[in-house]
């Protein structure tokens, strides 16, 4: 039997993971990265010295065997870390998890009691009908507390109204946070046990010393170090097929790369626009409807030692656009390359081609000093420089029909494309983390050198292969994004 060859499409968690585990394995591979970079969207960026991710990636898995991987390639690098992220509102910083004390004395006792008062107004008067999400964070914790600490950044995160997204999700994601939770973790010691944490809460996590950039060049060097190809800078376009499945990549500069069994990385929309010949046109309809939610970082350099302690701050300021921001030299102090120094990453929520996403970097740079000043977090006069880093296709959309479409999606490449796995994010479009990417990568490459019958869909959002798939599990499994209402 002639050698196998495995094309790798992508050089980001799942890419390279499977690489690593094809090395091991003695199965020989070529990886292809549009970027001139490895990590995909766990990349670490930098500026002039100053490194940064786009989000700020935690490393934290219910999966022992994604942990002891992080463990092997990193040792002592990978550190580990507390979290500190507050929420910022009217000019306060409010714990999180919220304490009693904390946000009586931020809201004033004004606004305490209007909070109490709305709780009850909800329980005693709740709306007739729980459609949208809304409606059930209304009726859950008053509509004070919505309007403090949920409607904002909702929004901002997904681009739509609350009272425009289903209350299913609001169900599934502030699961096991209600009113009486709430109070719990105010008053009673915490619980102990990994089983306890509550997903929204986990208070410690790894986190490697240059950031999550640092893991992914050591895997590439390693896999590369074991005789892998990795070419940089070389985006699959067209993807050759036979009636037996898949023959060769074809990448923008004319180059093309046979492969006896091909992973694909690259977002499930594109492969499918790259087919050759192309896919039956139900097939390029259910991929031409796949949406995404984008991503950018304004990175600040501010000539501060110290701005504030969290990893991050959620913004709750309805006034402001940003979402969030980062501080990079909490989360590392190797972060930055001069401790007198710190880094902000300042992030907004986008879709590609919208008035952010298209703004020169400028504009964006001079908007994220005016959003700082105007929350008084920091004087302008101190920022001495800044960056912008766009990241597409940051979230995979999980709209009322994506799971059809991939389904259908799926259906055609299992039957027309055997020889290829889609593995990953945007590879398989499910809106999860490193780990879920990293399974996916683990177990496709079992599947060919080992001779393994994964399947790959049924790696559930926290990493762990589902031997016995429960109804609606499937894609269900994937961690939740808002689904619009339905009219
Ligand atoms: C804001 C934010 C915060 C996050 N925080 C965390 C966190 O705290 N912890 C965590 O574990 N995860 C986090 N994640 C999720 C994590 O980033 C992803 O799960 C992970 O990067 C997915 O890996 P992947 O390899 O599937 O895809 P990607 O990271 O998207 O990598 C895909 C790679 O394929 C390349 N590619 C695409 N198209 C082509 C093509 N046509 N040809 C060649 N190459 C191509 C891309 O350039 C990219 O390098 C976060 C994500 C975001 C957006």
């Amino acid at each position: 039997m002639a050698e196998k060859q495995v094309i790798v499409i992508g050089a980001g968690p799942a890419g390279l993971t499977a690489a690593y585990e094809l090395s091991r394995l003695g199965v020989a591979a070529t990886i292809l990265e549009r970027s001139a970079h490895v990590g995909g969207i766990s990349r670490t960026a930098s500026y002039k010295g100053f490194r940064f991710d786009i989000g700020g990636h935690r490393f934290f898995s219910k999966s022992q065997e994604i942990e002891d991987l992080w463990s092997e390639v990193l040792g002592a690098r990978l550190l580990e870390r507390g979290r500190l992220s507050r929420i910022f509102y009217r000019n306060r910083f409010f714990d999180y998890p919220i304490r009693p004390l904390n946000a009586l004395a931020n809201l004033g006792p004004a606004t305490a009691a209007l909070c109490v008062a709305s709780y009850l107004k909800a329980r005693v008067l709740p709306p007739r009908e729980v459609r949208s999400f809304e409606d059930w964070t209304v009726r859950s914790f008053g509509r004070t507390l919505y309007e403090i600490f949920f409607k904002t950044y909702t929004e901002k995160v997904w681009g739509m109204p609350c009272s425009e997204i289903s209350a299913d999700w609001a169900a599934q994601r502030i699961k096991g946070l209600s009113m009486a939770s709430l109070m719990r973790s105010m008053f009673l010691p915490k619980p102990k046990g990994r089983g306890a944490v509550i997903k929204t809460l986990i208070d410690r996590f790894r986190y490697p010393g240059r950031g999550p950039g640092e893991m992914w060049e050591t895997v590439a060097r390693i896999v590369t170090g074991r005789g892998h190809r990795l070419v940089f800078e070389a985006a699959v376009e067209r993807i050759e097929r036979a009636s037996a499945g898949l023959l060769r990549v074809w990448t923008a500069d004319g180059r093309s790369y046979a492969g006896s069994d091909f992973l694909s990385t690259m977002p499930l929309r594109e492969l499918v626009n790259a087919l050759d010949p192309p896919a039956p046109s139900a097939v390029q309809t259910a991929a031409r409807a796949l949406g995404y939610r984008d991503f950018l970082t304004v990175a600040l350099i501010v000539d501060q030692t110290q701005v504030f302690p969290d990893n991050w701050i959620y913004i709750h300021d309805p006034t402001v656009k940003m979402g969030r921001i980062q501080n990079f030299k909490n989360w590392s102090p190797e972060m930055v390359p001069d401790a007198r120094y710190t880094c902000l990453g300042l992030e907004y929520f986008c879709f590609e081609g919208d008035g952010l996403w298209s703004a020169p970097d400028s504009e964006l740079v001079a908007l994220g000093c005016a959003e700082l000043a105007k929350l008084g977090l920091v004087d302008p006069a101190k920022v001495v420089d800044g960056t912008v880093v766009r990241q597409a296709k940051a979230y995979p959309v999980y709209d009322d029909h994506y799971r059809e479409n991939v389904e259908a999606i799926r259906a055609f490449l299992e039957r027309e494309a055997p020889n290829l796995q889609l593995i990953g994010r945007n590879g398989m479009h499910r809106y999860n983390n490193q780990d879920h990417a990293m399974m996916t990568g683990l177990l496709a490459a079992r599947n060919i050198a080992a001779g393994g019958q994964y399947n790959l869909w049924a790696v559930n959002a926290d990493a762990q292969y589902q031997e016995e798939i429960r109804e609606g599990e499937l894609d269900g499994g994937g961690r939740l994004v808002p689904e619009r209402l339905k009219t």
